[in-house]
């Protein structure tokens, strides 16, 4: 398969792990015969000091031609000050938009030697392993109006959404139950909101085509509560924009481990935005010290979501597993009796562990 990625590294310790994810996809390539070509261009800081702009057109235009997009991390001290139309985030939340991406999927898994550094108990977090899908477009944030009104001394924001915008994220809700344990939990505040009503319907029409899925309604706050509380309840949960932003933090947390965790941003036709949930890090960035899993994590998903090359994207789950299995881990992870590894060194055991599968997979075909 022949695939061209946009790499945007952005800031901190964004330009070092796309590195890494960039080591390991060509090691993908190699070893499954594809051929994975890759264009870097600027966004956030390190756009506002080259562009003068956090989102220069030439990253929007690289990126509406490419077949994926991976990001690293935006922002900095250094732009902390600066007028918010020159935010470095501002280039994360127009590229999303240029794109179109309307679906937010982050998985959250526990790894099980990183389980004690989880502020749940570990009997209560051990098996958990979801996937919430996040609709990313509609709803409070971008409704009009959303204004001051009598002075300042009233507000009102919008929460709006059409049939279609719920209808193609809850289709991804349950595509993605099918492709996991078959299970979907629908969020939403129906029992108050018009807008939630309407979700409700649509999920109760849409169950029909997907008669391998089993499907519950959970009401956004008996969610909050479920997700520390029983969290391996969970298999996918597909939800609209705020509840989701709210949800989604809150899982990221159950494991303990901010450097592990993923995400992808879907547009309609498969074109995939892929990003750790992790920041730009200015505190260990240069240092060598920054944890590429989730990044590496991210191309994983790109591999599955844009190019559905699901085998290519387990082989790289299971390296991360095996490396940290083996009780190798970056400084942020809490590991007793492991042995602390830099990025430079994580990625190599990792690429060295796609490697050797995929050669050990060749000598058992070849010999039998
Ligand atoms: P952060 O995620 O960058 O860092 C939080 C803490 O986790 C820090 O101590 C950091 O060293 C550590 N950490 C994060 N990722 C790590 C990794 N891969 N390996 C090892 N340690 C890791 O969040 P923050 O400090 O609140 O924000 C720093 C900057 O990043 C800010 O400018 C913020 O706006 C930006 N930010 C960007 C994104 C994004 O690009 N998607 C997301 C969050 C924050």
């Amino acid at each position: 398969m022949k695939k061209h990625i946009v790499l945007l590294p952005g800031d901190g310790i964004g330009k070092e792990v796309i590195h890494s994810a960039r080591e390991v996809l060509s090691a993908v390539a190699e070893e499954y015969n594809h051929s994975f070509s890759f264009e870097t261009h600027e966004i956030g800081g390190a756009a506002i000091d080259q562009y003068g702009t956090p989102l220069p057109e030439s990253t929007v235009d690289a990126c509406k031609q490419a077949d994926a997009v991976l990001l690293g991390a935006v922002g900095g001290p250094k732009w902390d000050q600066n007028p918010s139309h020159l935010r470095p985030e501002r280039g994360l939340l127009g590229i999303r938009k240029a794109l179109d991406l309307y679906a937010n999927l982050r998985p959250i898994k526990g790894f099980k030697n990183l389980l004690h550094a989880s502020p749940l108990k570990e009997e209560v977090v051990s098996g958990s392993d979801l996937l919430i899908v996040r609709e990313l477009t509609g709803g409070l944030y971008f409704g009009t109006p959303s204004e001051r009104r009598d002075n300042g001394n009233a507000v009102v924001d919008t929460l709006a959404y059409t049939r279609k915008e719920i209808e193609r994220i809850v289709d991804k809700g349950f595509q993605a139950a099918q492709q996991r344990r078959g299970h979907l939990t629908s969020v939403d505040k129906a029992n108050v909101l018009e807008s939630s009503k309407l979700w409700r319907e649509i999920v109760e029409e849409k169950k029909a085509q997907y008669p391998d899925v089993a499907v519950e309604h959970v009401l956004v706050d008996a969610a909050a509560m479920k997700l520390i509380t029983n969290p391996t309840h969970f298999d996918v949960i597909v939800t609209e924009n705020l509840f989701g932003d709210i949800l989604s933090d809150e899982a990221s947390v159950l494991t303990g481990s901010l450097g592990m965790l993923p995400s992808a941003s879907l547009r309609e036709d498969g074109l995939g935005l892929y990003e750790p949930v992790h920041g730009s890090a200015p505190d260990i960035a240069g240092k060598g010290v920054a944890n590429p899993v989730a990044m590496i994590l991210s191309a994983a998903l790109m591999l599955r979501y844009s190019f559905q090359l699901d085998d290519e994207a387990k082989v790289i789950e299971e390296a991360v597993q095996s490396v940290l299995d083996a009780g190798f881990h970056t400084g942020d992870l809490q590991v007793t009796d492991g042995r602390l590894v830099g990025t430079v060194e994580m990625t190599k055991l990792i690429v060295d562990y796609i490697k050797s599968q995929n050669a050990s997979k060749c000598i058992a075909s070849c010999y039998f």
